[in-house]
C-alpha cells in the first residue's frame, strides 16, 4: 500500500482544487515558512478522521476550510481526498485503489466517503485500523511527537506497540461488546 494522490479544495490555504501526485519512495515537500507544507500533512490527518482542532493546529474545526485573502473570499467547505494504492490488499477491502473523502461544511455538516460511496467515520476508522495508517497510528509522526513518545506514559506507549502488532481493532471490538 502506498499514498499515490492527495487532492485539496478549500481545505486550509488552498483555495483552489489541488492535486499532488506522489511517486513510491520519498516525497519531501519544500517551501518556504508559511507555504503551506504543514497543512498538506494536516490534509492527511484529517482525512483519516482526526477529529481535535487543536491536532490540526486550529481552535474550532472550521479553521479547516480557507477563510480567504486579499483577492480570494472565504470558502464555506473543504474537501481533502486521499488515493491510496491497495494492489497488495493491505487494506482489507476489496478494491486496488482505495480513496478517502472528508468534507467539511461552515454549518458544521461533514461527510466521509469510501470510494466515492457515502459512509460513516466509523468505516474509516475501521478500514485503517491497524493498517498502520489510522489517525494514532505511527505513520504520521508530528513536531515534538518524538519527544511525547519517549516521555509518554507506559500504558500510553503500549498503544502505539499494539497498533503496530495489528491487535488494537480485537482490543477496540472487545470493549465495545463489553459494554453492550
Ligand atoms: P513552516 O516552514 O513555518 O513550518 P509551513 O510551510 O509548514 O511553514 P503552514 O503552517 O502549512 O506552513 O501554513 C501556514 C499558512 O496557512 C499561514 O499562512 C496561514 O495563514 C495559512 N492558513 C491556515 N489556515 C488557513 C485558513 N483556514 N484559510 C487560509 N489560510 C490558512
Ligand atoms: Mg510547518
Amino acid at each position: 500500500m502506498f499514498l499515490k494522490r492527495l487532492e485539496l479544495v478549500g481545505f486550509k490555504s488552498f483555495a483552489e482544487r489541488l492535486s499532488i501526485d506522489f511517486v513510491k519512495g520519498v516525497t519531501a515537500v519544500v517551501g518556504p515558512n508559511g507555504s503551506g507544507k504543514s497543512n498538506i500533512s494536516d490534509a492527511i490527518r484529517w482525512v483519516l478522521g482526526e477529529q481535535s482542532a487543536k491536532n490540526l493546529r486550529g481552535a474550532k474545526m472550521e479553521d479547516v476550510i480557507f477563510s480567504g485573502s486579499d483577492s480570494r473570499a472565504a470558502l464555506n467547505m473543504a474537501e481533502i481526498t486521499l488515493v491510496l494504492d491497495n494492489e497488495d490488499q493491505h487494506l482489507s477491502i476489496d478494491y486496488s485503489e482505495v480513496s478517502i473523502t472528508r468534507r467539511v461544511f461552515r454549518s458544521g455538516d461533514s461527510e466521509y466517503l469510501i470510494n466515492r460511496q457515502s459512509c460513516r467515520l466509523k468505516d474509516i476508522v475501521d478500514l485503517f485500523m491497524d493498517s498502520g495508517l489510522g489517525k494514532e497510528a505511527f505513520s504520521i509522526i508530528g513536531q515534538g511527537r518524538v519527544e511525547e513518545i519517549l516521555s509518554s506514559k507506559p500504558e500510553e506507549r503500549r498503544m502505539i506497540f499494539e497498533e503496530a502488532a495489528g491487535v488494537l481493532k480485537y482490543k477496540n471490538r472487545k470493549q465495545k461488546s463489553e459494554k453492550k
